[in-house]
């Protein structure tokens, strides 16, 4: 699954450079170069961690993360502080408003990337996590492979994001919107119908030798991957 990241950042040539090194490590970016827009994407899409400059026109970065931290739907998520003060007390203040990690610029990037995938692995494990196990279920991602017990299951592309995305949420109920969102992304236009196409393959794949169906349909609410 690929990890979403929205960066605010004013400043072009660090946006710029942050997006780059970001991407290269795999993950999915979206910028802002303002809090007002921050919010808005914020309100739009679901994101995995949120890299905020404290200094910005407008909404600063720690009023943005005060918002963030308000708000139920990204009350969870990680976010990180690039602060060019260096005052311990601004520090202090940093994390107090609800940033979980910070940095002083100019910072190294590898640190700061180092310090991102340690968030991360701390907000959401099974999405870092190379090999995710769930009931006989395993997925590894890198070798782009799962398996049922010893079988190896036959998906393609869009039916191992889907399995990847029930399994780092096992339990959990997940409505047709949100699985387009988080399987399919936001800019692809795909009819919810999709959805129920896809999810009809992957159990197929699922429980080709007459293995228990482990999909639950929950009526009106979606789809859940049993624990
Ligand atoms: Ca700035």
């Amino acid at each position: 699954m690929t990890i979403r990241v929205l960066l605010v950042e004013d400043e072009e040539a660090l946006a710029v450079m942050l997006r780059y090194n970001l991407e290269a490590e795999g993950y999915d970016v979206t910028t802002a170069p303002d809090g007002e827009e921050g919010e808005l994407l914020l309100a739009e899409q679901p994101f995995d961690i949120a890299i905020l400059d404290w200094m910005l026109p407008g909404v600063s970065g720690i009023e943005l993360c005060r918002r963030i931290r308000a708000d139920k739907r990204t009350r969870d998520m990680p976010v990180m502080l690039l602060t060019a003060r260096s005052e311990e007390t601004d520090k202090v203040r940093g994390l107090s408003i609800g940033a979980d990690d910070y940095v002083v610029k100019p910072f190294s990037v590898p640190e700061l990337l180092a310090r991102i995938k340690a968030l991360l692995r701390r907000a959401s494990p099974r999405k870092i996590a190379e090999v995710i196990e769930t009931g006989d279920i395993r997925l590894d991602r890198a070798a782009h492979t799962a398996w049922r017990g010893k079988r190896k299951l036959r998906l393609g592309p869009v039916e191992m994001r889907l399995l990847a995305f029930l399994m780092e949420n096992p339990g959990r109920v997940h409505s047709r919107a949100q699985l387009l969102d988080h399987v399919w992304g936001r800019d692809k236009f795909v009819d919810e119908r999709a959805v129920d196409v896809c999810i009809g393959r992957l159990r197929k794949a699922l429980t080709s030798d007459g293995e228990p169906n482990p999909i639950r349909t929950v009526r009106a609410a979606g789809y859940m991957l049993e624990k």
